[in-house]
């Protein structure tokens, strides 16, 4: 299998080979197609089998369709940890490099002028860490009514890290129609049931 088989647009098969891929992971060959179909997915995988790029090559490529208006938040990516919303902000920054979309990572821990500042320049696509969103909603620096797309990444570590509950404040002020995809490297009862709360018809994908 090849990527061009997946039915990616140029720019983005242009950037995934300036990276040296050459072919698809499993998850990605699963994943890509219904993600570009719109449609909702849980997926059951770890880190390193390249759900990152899984779930961002297609949002990259959903978003660059359309003709939309700037300065709005269009896709929101939550993560457990900084490190983690690091990695996919950058990951997104390199399948994304020919497009016009502008990705942002804010976390916790650190002064927040400068994520501001950046916030305030607008964002297309927004990967962020439970509590600094959630602060950031609360000083109405970041407003989320214009989402298209939901990822949670991680799922079972966001459990594990007591986030359940902020995920579950935040999931409150989507809009209710939106693109839903839910990573879990494990699906224990309270995941599974997160998870059917969250997602509409999944297709599901497991590696
Ligand atoms: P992840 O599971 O998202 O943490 O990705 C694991 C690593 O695999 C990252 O360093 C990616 O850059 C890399 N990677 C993702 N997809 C591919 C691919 N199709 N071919 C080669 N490397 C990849």
């Amino acid at each position: 299998m090849k990527f061009e088989q997946l039915g990616l647009i140029k720019p983005i098969l242009d950037a995934l080979s300036s990276q040296g891929y050459k072919q698809p992971t499993p998850i990605q060959e699963k994943a890509i197609p219904s993600i570009l179909q719109g449609k909702d997915l849980l997926g059951s995988a770890q880190t390193g089998t390249g759900k990152t790029a899984a779930f961002a090559i297609p949002i990259l490529q959903n978003l660059s369709d359309k003709n939309q208006p700037k300065n709005h938040i269009k896709a929101l990516i939550l993560t457990p940890t900084r490190e983690l919303a690091i990695q996919i902000q950058e990951n997104f920054q390199a399948y994304g490099k020919h497009l016009k979309l502008k990705s942002l990572v804010i976390f916790g821990g650190v002064k927040q002028h400068h994520q501001e500042n950046d916030l305030r320049k607008g964002v297309d696509i927004l990967v962020a860490t439970p509590g600094r969103l959630l602060d950031f909603i609360s000083q109405g620096i970041i407003k989320l009514n214009q989402l298209e797309i939901f990822v949670l990444d991680e799922a079972d570590r966001m459990l594990d890290m007591g986030f359940v509950h902020d995920v579950k404040r935040i999931l409150k002020l989507l809009p209710p129609k939106r693109q839903n995809l839910f990573f879990s490297a494990t699906m224990p009862k309270e995941i599974a049931n997160l998870a059917s709360d969250i997602l509409v018809n999944p297709v599901k994908v497991e590696v």
